[in-house]
């Protein structure tokens, strides 16, 4: 890797960690965990951000989570945040050092990645994806009730899954318009409910929520676990572009 490459993704690193620190201050709330999600960019940008002592990588595509994985020190937290296919729920028993997947949808896949999990590895942390903008397009589930269900089923059925929070990915317009994101409103609201429901304390669970282009609103509105990528990483390709490559 080019000395430039290298310091330009130290100095990134460190403005993203310093902005976290100042939004905290400012809108008197704890720091969240910062997943630096490296999509799209190779292991040794990863490398680089694990030297600086960063731990937390989010990636979205199963294969080339295998291939950083093996290529990369496997006290790496890795926190898978795309869509996951059931078929691949394997990936949670072939990648040990997988902590995270942050998009459980269904029952069904909570089943299969409890399945694979099993008893040797410790219990896999799982954030319910939520539909907050309630677009048809969006993935995650939606209404409040189904969140529940999903929870519950997670909670009775699933040992060696470990519910943590809520995600939701937000719609664009929504990190773009000023004061209070809906989104994150919305996510806020379920916490409580679902909190209420399941009959754990406040804020026993986390909220995933933030990304490049609205951490700190996200902070503001009590994030727990914001995900950026191009801001530490710079801009990525598009997956056409990276198909048109190979
Ligand atoms: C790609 C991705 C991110 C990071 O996006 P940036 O805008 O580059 O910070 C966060 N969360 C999810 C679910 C993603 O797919």
């Amino acid at each position: 890797m080019s000395a430039t490459r290298k310091s330009q993704l130290e100095l990134a690193y460190r403005a993203v960690t310093e902005e976290i620190k100042q939004a905290c201050a400012k809108y008197g709330r704890t720091l969240p965990n910062l997943v630096a999600v490296s999509k799209y960019k190779p292991a040794e940008d990863i490398r680089t951000l694990y030297d600086l002592g960063h731990r937390h990588f989010g990636e979205n595509y199963v294969q080339e989570l295998q291939e950083k994985a093996k290529q990369l020190p496997d006290d790496i937290r890795w926190h898978f945040i795309g869509h996951l296919q059931s078929g691949k729920a394997k990936i949670v028993r072939e990648i040990p050092n997988l902590t995270v997947v942050e998009t459980l949808d269904s029952d069904s896949k909570a089943t299969k990645l409890n399945n694979q999990r099993g008893e040797e590895l410790p219990a896999l942390d799982v954030y319910i994806q939520v539909n907050t903008s309630g677009e048809s397009q969006k993935s995650g589930v939606l209404g409040i009730e189904a969140v529940q269900k999903l929870a519950q089923h997670v909670i009775s059925n699933c040992k060696h899954l470990h519910l943590v929070g809520l995600m939701t990915i937000g719609s664009f317009d929504q990190s773009t318009t000023e004061g209070e994101n809906k989104d994150f409103s919305v996510l806020n609201e379920y916490r409580s409910k679902l909190e209420n429901y399941l009959g754990w304390p406040t804020g026993s669970l986390g909220l995933s929520m933030g990304m490049s282009h609205d951490y700190l609103q996200a902070i503001g509105q009590g994030s727990t676990n914001v995900r950026v990528g191009s801001n530490i990483f710079g801009a990525r390709k598009t997956k056409e572009e990276i198909k048109g490559q190979s």
